[in-house]
């Protein structure tokens, strides 16, 4: 639903106006050119994988210094944040100049997303050190698929409640990263529908749909198809896309090679395929971008 109560916040201001309301280049509605590189609807999108932002960083972690770095590298390149369907529907409403980034967040710990005891969103978790930057960025919201397990859901559970509420208000998504976190090809379909169906359904409680499936360590189950959907329980489930782990940039929109059930993401970390690898290589002119027009 998330990416729906965006798209109404947008047409409050942007469409529909009374006929006499002239819009114009300098109507404040109308986002201001990002950059002036040309436009390229062919170009690659990078969806971004995140898992903790903690300060004793693992090496699938970022540091909460990191987090920050990678926020301003990709805000001075040019890019700006999407939600993954809006990606999908070829339907990113992006700056002129801007280039598309789509963020993940995986396994829903409590360092992404954490309320302080008064209720205030932690300054040093993920979501608290986005929120700063958007507060110096205005053009850069807060936009997210968070790809949550249940146990723990950003740990808290006496703040559930209240994380999907602003996960609502700020328009980010939740996708499904399993129940469990198991190897899905050494389960047999009824043990993986299990999996992926109770998921759907703890977010359906919360009033959150469920569009799209992370697969735990990238591995398919070995009906392939389940990430497509299936019926559980005489319940029908369905999800659009199905991440994987690595580890290259994703297909244009445009592009016929778009595979919504095996899209690749980048690994916020450092070394081979990681995300600097790939911005030095756009900054190098190496590999081209998706660039609005
Ligand atoms: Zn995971």
């Amino acid at each position: 639903m998330a990416h729906l109560l965006v798209g109404s916040l947008f047409c409050t201001f942007g469409c529909g106006g009374s006929p006499e309301i002239e819009v114009t280049a300098a109507d404040p509605v109308s986002k201001p050119r990002v950059s002036d590189r040309e436009a390229n609807l062919d170009g690659v999108v990078l969806i971004l994988q995140y898992h903790r932002v903690v300060p004793n960083a693992g090496p699938y972690d970022r540091t909460p210094e990191d987090f920050r770095k990678d926020l301003q590298r990709v805000y001075d390149m040019g890019f700006r944040p999407v939600s993954l369907m809006s990606y999908l529907d070829n339907k990113m409403d992006l700056a002129p100049g801007a280039s598309p980034v789509v963020f993940t967040f995986d396994d829903s710990s409590i360092s992404q997303f954490k309320l302080l005891e008064n209720g205030e969103v932690d300054p040093e978790c993920a979501v608290g050190i986005w929120l700063d930057f958007a507060k110096e960025h205005p053009d850069f919201p807060l936009i997210a698929t968070f790809y949550i397990m249940p146990n723990p859901f950003f740990g808290q559970p006496k703040f559930a409640e209240k994380k999907v509420e602003l996960l609502k208000e700020w328009g980010c998504e939740i996708g499904n990263h399993t129940m469990t976190h198991p190897n899905l090809s050494k389960m047999s379909d009824e043990e993986a529908k299990k999996e992926i169906a109770e998921v759907i359904d703890f977010a359906n409680r919360f009033g959150f749909r469920v569009d799209s499936i992370a697969l735990p360590m990238g591995i398919f189950p070995k009906n392939r198809e389940l990430v497509k959907g299936f019926t559980y329980n005489g319940k029908t489930y369905a999800m659009r896309a199905a991440l994987l782990v690595g580890a290259n940039p994703a297909p244009s929109p445009n592009s016929e090679k778009l595979d919504p059930y095996r899209l690749p993401r980048i690994q916020a970390v450092e070394g081979d395929y990681g995300i600097t690898y790939w911005l030095d290589k756009i900054e190098k002119g190496d590999v081209k971008p998706f660039v609005a027009p």
